[in-house]
């Protein structure tokens, strides 16, 4: 039943909306460990890190004392075509579960892009622009980061080379025209554009590709054409601080009318969306003005942070980036092929990795039929159809709220719903024709990938 004094989605008003990003390092008595050239094994200078990102974003990933960044002017005039984003008590979803407990979920996917990766999308494109830059390059797996940053490079007039994980290249063309639509150039990865890929396309050949391998691929490109930086839609500090918006708007919302959560879930790929939407909780909870329990949800077939490494390591494939100290599962994992629900990157946020590390969150991995069936209880309750990433917070939602309804206890469930899943039909028709299966990998499967982490003194 309606709460009275609860709507069904929470609005905020342009005048609310947040003018600064919170940088939740800023609270972090561990900091995060610094990102480490692979070459000297030194954390990498602003200067390092200037020949492959854009200046202004290279000292928003090495500042972690200042807690607030003002958002620019022109990143908040674009985020008001599609922001303030709702916040949505799911009454429906309750009543169906019969459940006493309060769920809500921040929705993200009121865009064209689908997801939350327009948040950072936009503002890495208006930095690379007030550089003076030409263009950028970057890489997408499933293709919700190049959709993202093919919107936000045509709204600045930039221009956009995407490499695009071959198996996603070819299983979802319509997310390739999308991109194409928005101005971008889109090559399939492994590509014969760059000495990395036909390095790996030598080494395997007939590969579908990786996100690891794209990023090789985009860094490369990106530091061998004059004008031209690499964005990352994911993992770095600066998406987290540019994600935050995420979270800022969620707890203005859930303040106006005197919401705490007890549990906080998101779905863990890299960690942007997670860590956005529970930054200035987790700032609270650093600073001991509260307590939320926080969790991240991954799927069993690249368990991260359930069953990864806290080490060093590379990036990506090409080893070509700087060293982050992460939850790893080796930059040689690739995730079995019939894994369908994206969070495939083998690491995780360095900022996460911490906090995990320091018991501020808690992850559970989920298996995919799993992530599918809550996916479609969702659907049919909220009406949304959600992305399969968003669906594993989804599953650990449910779960949450029927553990409230054999306790009676009435707790208060927050959700990030990252997106919307219309480019993921394929997945939910092999999840509708039986022919998905949860696929979890051996410990023999991740030892490959575990061998590959470097032997450096750090990791001893
Ligand atoms: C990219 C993506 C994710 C996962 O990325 P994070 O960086 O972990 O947030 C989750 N949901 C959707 C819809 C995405 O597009």
């Amino acid at each position: 039943m309606q709460d009275k004094n609860i709507p069904y989605k929470i609005y905020l008003d342009e005048n609310e909306a947040p003018r600064s990003w919170y940088n939740v390092r800023a609270d972090m008595k561990n900091k995060p460990a610094p990102l480490l050239n692979p070459g000297t094994l030194k954390p990498m200078t602003a200067e390092e890190l200037g020949a492959v990102f854009c200046g202004e974003l290279v000292k928003q990933e090495l500042d972690d004392t200042t807690a607030y960044f003002e958002i620019p002017e022109k990143i908040r005039e674009f985020y008001k075509m599609y922001r303030p984003s709702p916040l949505v008590r799911a009454y429906c979803l309750e009543k169906r579960l019969d459940t006493p407990a309060k769920i809500y979920y921040k929705f993200e996917g009121n865009n064209t892009s689908g997801s939350h990766k327009l948040n950072s999308a936009i503002a890495q494109a208006y930095y690379a622009k007030e550089q003076g830059l030409k263009g950028v390059t970057t890489e997408t797996g499933a293709g919700q980061w190049g959709t993202a940053l093919s919107m936000a490079c045509s709204y600045f007039d930039l221009d956009c080379r995407v490499y695009m994980v071959k198996v996603s290249y070819e299983q979802k063309p319509f997310r390739r025209e999308v991109m194409r639509t928005y101005g971008a150039s889109v090559t399939p990865s492994p590509s014969d554009l760059t000495e990395v890929g036909r390095k790996i396309l030598k080494l395997h050949p007939g590969t579908t590709g990786s996100l690891g391998c794209a990023i090789s691929e985009a860094v490369e490109t990106a530091t061998k054409t004059e004008g031209y930086r690499y964005v990352l839609g994911s993992v770095l500090a600066q998406v987290l601080l540019h994600q935050s918006v995420i979270g800022l708007e969620t707890k203005t919302a859930m303040d106006k009318y005197g919401i705490k959560p007890d549990i906080i879930i998101g779905c863990a790929g890299g960690g942007s969306n997670l860590g956005g939407l529970i930054s200035p909780f987790m700032g609270e909870k650093l600073r001991g003005e509260a307590d939320y329990r926080i969790i991240a949800v991954e799927p069993a077939s690249c368990p991260s942070f359930t069953r990864g490494r806290y080490k060093y390591d590379f990036c990506d494939t090409g080893m070509v980036c700087p060293l982050a100290k992460m939850y790893t599962l080796g930059s040689g994992f690739i995730p079995a092929p019939n894994h369908a629900g994206g969070l495939r990157y083998h690491g995780m946020s360095s900022i996460l990795s911490q906090l995990y590390d320091d018991g501020y969150m808690e992850a559970i991995s989920v298996k995919q039929t799993d992530v599918f069936k809550a996916a479609e209880q969702f659907a049919r309750a909220e009406g949304i159809l959600p992305a399969p990433e968003s669906s594993h917070a989804i599953k650990a939602a449910i779960d949450e709220a029927l553990k409230c309804k054999e306790t009676g206890e009435e707790k208060t469930i927050l959700f990030g719903l990252t997106g919307t899943g219309y480019f993921d039909m394929v997945a939910y028709e092999k999840f509708h024709d039986n022919l998905m299966d949860d696929y979890i990998p051996t410990d023999e499967d991740l030892k490959v990938g575990f061998d590959g982490i470097p032997d450096i003194p750090m990791n001893k």
